[in-house]
């Protein structure tokens, strides 16, 4: 059994309410970006899955896919989901106009300006893909991993949080904060094989929804920012499952 599914699904509300919590003291206001990208960046596209499917068997009602959206657009997003305000502004410089970049975030410039390059082709892909986290089939995922392979990753960590943006429903990010926790909980090193990491963390929370009869909205459930942040807007599809996944792991400061 692995983490996510020794827990109670009570606990897990409580450890993400705590992230969200967290989340929201800090100065990146992570809560309001984040409701402000699913309204803008995402939309709900009805579950095409078979009745075979687990997300069909258990009362899936849609799947969150990227909009058809500029790079810049999906800049502007990556900045305010993942980067601290003070290095915001520079990174976009640095993606956009290769001005020079000292602060941490430098290592997210090269992936970010390989995906501008390729943008059409790398959203049409995203957005050919009309799964979520808890499908069955892992066919896409699997498709996709060969762009995933460490050797043509410059930093896992800051290209995980571009495939997670793209593929917000199906795939988690991770952060040095999480990293620890986790490998500490068993499941394979994001840093060596971030696919398989996303890919063991999704069965293990299909297994917690099973033995708790969560369904795929009950999941979806289990972050609820809008308790913490009253004015944020509750989604119409509950909350994408890379969050829900992502806050089971990750909380800052
Ligand atoms: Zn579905
Ligand atoms: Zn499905």
């Amino acid at each position: 059994m692995g983490y996510v599914s020794s827990l109670l699904p009570d606990e897990i509300r409580r450890v993400i309410s705590d992230s969200n919590k967290r989340a929201n003291e800090g100065r990146q206001e992570y809560l309001r970006g984040e409701s402000r990208a699913i309204g803008s960046d995402y939309e709900l596209i009805s579950c095409p899955c078979r009745d075979d499917c687990w997300c069909r068997r258990d009362g899936c009602s849609g799947h969150y896919r990227i909009r058809e959206i500029t790079f810049d657009e999906f800049l502007a997003t990556y900045v305010t989901l993942w980067i601290d305000p003070p290095a915001r502004k520079n990174l976009k410089e640095a993606v956009l106009r290769g001005t020079p970049i000292n602060q941490r975030p430098r290592n997210a410039v090269k992936p970010l300006q390989r995906l501008s390059e390729n943008w059409s082709t790398t959203l049409g892909k995203a957005r050919g893909h009309d799964r979520c986290g808890l499908c069955d089939s892992t066919e896409p995922l699997i498709g996709m991993a060969s762009h995933l392979r460490k050797a043509q990753m410059w930093s896992p960590l800051y290209e995980g949080k571009i495939w997670s943006q793209l593929y917000y429903d199906s795939l988690a990010p991770f952060d040095m904060r999480s990293l620890a926790k986790i490998k500490r909980c068993g499941y394979a090193d994001p840093m060596k094989d971030f696919c398989v990491m996303n890919r063991e963390i999704f069965r293990d929370l299909r297994r917690l929804a099973g033995t708790h009869g969560l369904g795929v909205l009950g999941v979806r459930q289990l972050d609820s920012p809008w308790t913490v942040l009253s004015q944020l807007l509750v989604p119409a599809g509950g909350q994408p499952l890379s969050r829900v996944v992502d806050k089971m792991f990750y909380s800052p400061g």
